[in-house]
């Protein structure tokens, strides 16, 4: 017989559950100071016979209990107690149960917690290098196993690897495209470092962004699923013809400028969720696959799109068509569960307002809007949405210099792309388009001052006068919850005072997300003047493009001396 001293301590039950000590209580207590630790083995050894209500294998209990019994059995292995051959077996079984149905719950958690992240990624489509990184790195059990060269993680570590790795790097990112989209609020937002951000998606993830804001996906009872692919779709619409400026980018720079406008200005709380939506939807469609090329190129040139809609919008056309016929799939439906009625308001503002940004009818469009501005009567939505997305998209030149510069670039890119294509077709070059003979600056300054400033002072005139017919004076409003002092100091945009029985009323004030629906019935106290941070830029590029007209001729005038003989 072994004395206590022979027996290791690590052998002793110090846990021993509730349930089996209850079962055995009486016979290990009893004198329980006069036995040697080989005696309490010896009993634990006979409980091991104990083969029936046993906790079942993928219970929480069974694990204590299975834990305690593999103990008894190394220890009454080392203490050279016998174990009875079929309780050894039906034991070590029923741990084995144990274990499995651990292993069977903890893939199943491990599935169910990012299955959207493994969904996403095709095994194969990560380079070893990679995936064991990954391992390596996001994985307790390889980093601590040695594996051999020749070793290749099993699947399910790699996979759960990989899904650890996503997370982190999706954490990050998202981290990093947070602090960007602080600025989405702002005239100066720069889309180009958010595409850079979001590799290449600022679309989807700018899109995203202000369907979220205002819990569009919720209150429109619109699947998020249906959204991203839809948002996917259009990303690779806008790459199909791998236009300089007619991108994505362009969509998304378009896209947060008509919402920095309405949000701005306080036009948000003239519309209700669904003409939000349409507003949203209509700036992300609204040059969906171009072609990089003008409906001029297309007129000329007899292209099929020419022929469908007859030379008039060829393109604006094609834009809204082609996206409503997206979203007739199932897969990129995005109103599914829209009535009739809300479908035929929200298929009437969009193609309103992707057919306003044909270029041929701004000065119509204009010319109707300042008519209607002298007119006491209330402007109409679909009218006034759609001069301020007309602005929008031919916002560029009231950013900040660097935006506007890259974003001339890249048109000049894409009308020089035009020009060959008319060379090779034989077609006249269309002006601006001749790589050799065009004069960047002089077009800048023309399309300023003629185009872009009068849309602009126009499209403020209408904001204005919009706000106007929403607002009361002070002194007709019952008590304002507000302080008068907090409206007319908040630079941007207008806070409404709360309304606690609007129960669509969103208020966010960290993100300044306020808005209230159109369906409110008390006029609420706004200022009526907005502000029109495009001006500064407008006036500063446009004199930065006189000094580089200047330099332009300069330039000329010395190369003209130079080849003189
Ligand atoms: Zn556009």
């Amino acid at each position: 017989m072994l004395s206590s001293e022979h027996v290791p301590s690590i052998f002793f039950n110090k846990s021993r559950s509730i349930d089996e000590t209850n079962l055995y209580d009486g016979d290990i207590d009893e004198g329980g100071a006069n036995k040697t630790p080989y005696d309490i083995i010896e009993h634990d050894v006979t409980t091991l016979a104990k083969a029936n209500n046993l906790p079942p294998p993928d219970s929480f209990d069974a694990l204590q209990l299975g834990s305690e019994r593999l103990r008894t059995i190394i220890a009454a292995l080392h203490c050279n107690i016998l174990v009875r051959k079929e309780d050894l077996v039906r034991n070590l079984d029923y741990i084995a149960n144990i274990l499995e149905a651990v292993h069977q719950d903890e893939t199943r958690r491990l599935m169910e917690e990012d299955d959207g992240a493994l969904s996403e990624i095709e095994p194969d489509s990560v380079p070893n290098e990679v995936r064991d990184w990954l391992a390596m790195t996001f994985t307790r059990s390889m980093s601590t196993i040695k594996r051999r060269p020749s070793d290749k993680p099993k699947f399910k570590s790699v996979a759960q690897a990989i899904r650890a790795g996503i997370m982190v790097d999706r954490y990050l990112r998202r981290l990093s495209i947070d602090i960007k989209f602080k600025t989405i609020n702002e005239w100066t937002f720069d889309v180009f470092s958010v595409n850079e951000f979001t590799s290449g998606q600022c679309l989807r993830y700018v899109g995203f962004e202000l369907m979220q804001r205002y819990n569009l996906p919720n209150k429109l009872h619109i699947s998020i699923t249906a959204l991203n692919n839809f948002l996917e779709q259009m990303e690779s619409g806008y790459s199909k013809y791998r236009n300089p400026y007619h991108n994505l980018i362009h969509a998304a720079d378009v896209l947060q400028t008509t919402y920095q406008i309405i949000y701005n200005s306080g036009l948000m709380n003239w519309l209700n969720d669904h003409e939000l939506f349409a507003m949203f939807i209509a700036a992300i469609v609204h040059d969906f696959e171009h072609t990089g090329t003008s409906n001029n190129f297309h007129i000329q040139s007899r292209s099929d799109v020419a022929l469908i809609y007859n030379d008039r919008a060829v393109l604006e056309n094609h834009h809204v068509s082609a996206a409503f016929r997206l979203m007739r799939i199932d897969d990129y439906n995005i109103l599914s569960e829209f009535t009739p009625e809300e479908f035929k308001n929200f298929r009437h503002l969009v193609i309103e307002m992707v057919l306003a940004t044909d270029m041929s009818s701004h000065f119509a469009q204009l010319k109707t809007m300042k008519s209607l501005l002298s007119m006491p009567e209330n402007i109409e939505k679909s009218k006034a949405l759609a001069l301020v997305l007309h602005s929008a998209d031919i916002s560029h030149p009231g950013k900040p210099w660097s935006i506007h510069y890259s974003w001339t670039e890249s048109l000049m890119e894409e009308y020089f792309k035009q020009g060959e294509k008319e060379k090779e077709l034989g077609l006249p070059c269309s002006p601006l388009c001749d790589r050799d003979n065009t004069l960047v600056a002089e077009s800048q300054i023309g399309f300023i001052q003629y185009i872009v400033e009068p849309s602009f002072v126009v499209m403020g005139d209408m904001l204005e006068k919009i706000l106007k017919s929403l607002s009361v004076p002070d002194s007709e409003l019952p008590s304002p919850s507000i302080p008068a002092k907090s409206i007319a100091s908040s630079p941007s945009p207008p806070p409404s005072p709360k309304s606690s029985n609007d129960s669509n009323h969103q208020h966010d004030e960290d993100n300044g997300r306020e808005r209230k629906p159109s369906s409110m019935t008390t006029p609420l106290p706004r200022p009526t003047i907005v502000r029109r941070p495009w001006i500064e830029y407008l006036k500063e590029n446009r004199e930065r493009w006189i000094r580089e007209a200047e330099e332009e001729k300069r330039r000329k005038e010395l190369k003209v001396i130079e080849e003189e003989p």
